[in-house]
């Protein structure tokens, strides 16, 4: 029997309707290209959404259209989130930071039809255009007063287009499965991949995202996303305001410590979330001076683990810290790290430890870990495994791709190595591809990194495996030197004061710098190559 509750599709710009008749004066504030601060209201940025929609209806786009953006966290962007998936077309947010090759490949895969770009990234596309035969006109971001002139035959002007329309539109209504958003990964390994979100998975994925444990949104805050509109929406952030009626604040393209010090201070933002380099750069900023954090209660940090000493910084200023662990797949969230009541008044370094696991699954995420053969292991906290999860919010399959990223139960594997204790914290301990599997068993390079990386004379590590005859494979220690090389037998004899014996690398080699991909993370497959023939002393 099926139940008698109305069918209403979860629809994205529902998010923004609510928050115009029901906040119309909280405020979406922005730091444009063109510089200064913009101000508006959700009423008036529903009202430039509308326009921007019938715009583009002028302009041709069609339902299923890919939209591609090349553009900072400001207004303009966060009107292309709800106009273009508003209308059923698609917004594809694109990573300015990837080499011109990914570019390429990704604006063709996606066979984008017009680019909105802020006018950083005009020369960008002027160089790549004569390659990406399916984009039929540039948008710049911009008004008529800041128009840069243009090589390009068809470029119009953001501004132009809109003044050019009323805001007469009743958004349409489709199947909240329709496709709202695509965002391709970085491409560590192959090419780049597209997740492709839906109404209904961004809904559902915002709403969760909002409760206490998690982001702990409500109407009284004021919301900072750094994390790139281009990275997983802004980990759905600016999904998450609307929906709360919060303010939003856009940071622009200029995401330094100072940057961001300042317009905490000034727009009194009480919730941030970034990558943890970010965060150290404004704990350097805002430290030794007496100001503090202000109004900032609570931040979250994610995208690689953070340092332990982050906690312990921002917890000396009254900040609370939550991590956060997800994935591009994943839309992005999948645990946050937040104590539970039975765990309040465990000692403070307790505390810390468990803090520094990469959290909790949220309702609507399932996890397990599994062996090589599939079996699976046992949240006990010390057996760790292959990390999959499932859910509403988590991707089925790769856009345009045939090869499923799913079994048949629906497990996705997130290519994370990852332990789970019995009170359901997560904590990962390797890239499934980095994992040594040194004589059937696994060693985490990242355990080995994190220790060596406490030794006072080591300012990067990154352990890869290396060809061994008896063992397959033994972990090799590539270090960057703070300064003269320390003795490598001193880093050994630190080292196993924190891992176990068998674990300790058979070698140590010293480099003067790690090679990095766009996304700031270590390229281990480029170390593997470079170490590929490396003879270790133990063989
Ligand atoms: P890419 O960097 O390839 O574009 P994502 O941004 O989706 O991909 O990164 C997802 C991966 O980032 C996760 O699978 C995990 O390995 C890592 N990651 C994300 N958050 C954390 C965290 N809090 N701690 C450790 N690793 C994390």
């Amino acid at each position: 029997m099926l139940g008698l509750m109305q069918q209403k599709p979860l629809l994205i710009t529902t998010l923004l309707e609510h928050a115009a008749l029901n906040h119309p004066n909280k405020e979406v504030v922005s730091c444009p290209i063109e510089g200064g601060i913009h101000r508006y209201t959700y009423a008036d940025s529903l009202v430039r959404t509308k326009k921007l929609a019938k715009a583009l209806l002028k302009l041709g786009v069609d339902r299923g259209d890919r939209i591609g953006t090349l553009a900072w966290n400001t207004y303009r962007h966060f009107e292309l989130f709800y106009g273009v998936p508003g209308i059923g077309a698609v917004c594809h947010t694109i990573n300015p930071r990837l080499f011109d090759e990914q570019l390429i490949y990704i604006i063709n895969h996606a066979e984008n039809r017009f680019l909105f770009v802020d006018t950083t990234f005009l020369d960008l596309v002027e160089r790549l255009m004569p390659r990406l035969p399916t984009v039929e006109a540039v948008i710049v971001m911009t008004d008529t007063g800041n128009m840069p002139g243009s090589s390009l035959p068809n470029v119009h002007c953001y501004e132009e287009l809109l003044t050019e329309q009323n805001d007469d539109l009743e958004w349409p209504e489709f199947d909240e499965n329709t496709a709202s958003s695509l965002c391709y990964t970085s491409g560590t390994t192959g090419d780049p991949k597209g997740v492709l979100y839906a109404h209904r998975s961004t809904y559902i994925h915002t709403i969760t995202a909002c409760m206490a444990d998690v982001h702990a949104f409500q109407e009284a805050d004021v919301i900072l996303p750094i994390a790139p509109m281009f990275h997983a929406n802004s980990w759905g952030i600016p999904y998450c305001a609307p929906a709360v009626g919060a303010n939003l604040i856009l940071p622009g393209r200029d995401v330094s410590g100072a940057h961001i010090k300042t317009l905490i201070k000034q727009e009194k933002v009480t919730k941030a979330c970034a990558v943890p380099t970010i965060w150290l750069d404004y704990l350097n900023q805002v430290e030794g001076t007496n100001e503090g954090a202000g109004s900032l209660g609570r931040i979250v940090v994610g995208g690689t683990a953070p340092p332990r000493s982050m906690f312990e910084r921002f917890h000396a200023l009254g900040v609370e810290v939550a991590q956060g662990w997800g994935m591009t797949e994943m839309s992005p969230l999948g645990t946050v790290g937040k104590l539970k009541a039975s765990m309040m008044d465990l000692p403070d370094k307790v505390q810390l430890d468990l803090l520094l696991k990469q959290g909790r699954g949220i309702v609507g995420v399932e996890m397990r870990i599994v062996n090589d053969d599939g079996k699976e292991l046992p949240w006990d906290g010390k057996a760790f495994g292959l990390l999959q999860v499932r859910g509403p919010w988590i991707t089925s399959g790769y856009f345009k791709r045939d090869d499923s990223p799913v079994d048949e139960a629906g497990w996705f594997d997130t290519g994370d190595v990852a332990t789970i204790d019995p009170e359901g914290f997560m904590q990962i301990t390797d890239r499934a591809k980095d994992v040594i599997k040194s004589g059937g068993e696994w060693i985490s390079s990242i355990d080995l990194e994190n220790a060596a990386m406490g030794h006072p004379g080591v300012a990067e590590a990154a352990v890869i495996g290396v060809y061994h005859p008896k063992w397959d494979e033994r972990p090799l220690l590539v270090l960057v030197p703070k300064g003269d090389p320390p003795e490598k037998q001193d880093v050994i004899d630190y080292l196993a004061d924190h891992v176990v014996k068998w674990w300790l690398p058979d070698d140590i080699v010293f480099v003067d710098e790690l090679p990095h991909t766009a996304t700031g993370k270590v390229q281990k497959n480029t170390l593997r190559d470079t170490f590929k023939d490396y003879e270790l002393p133990t063989v």
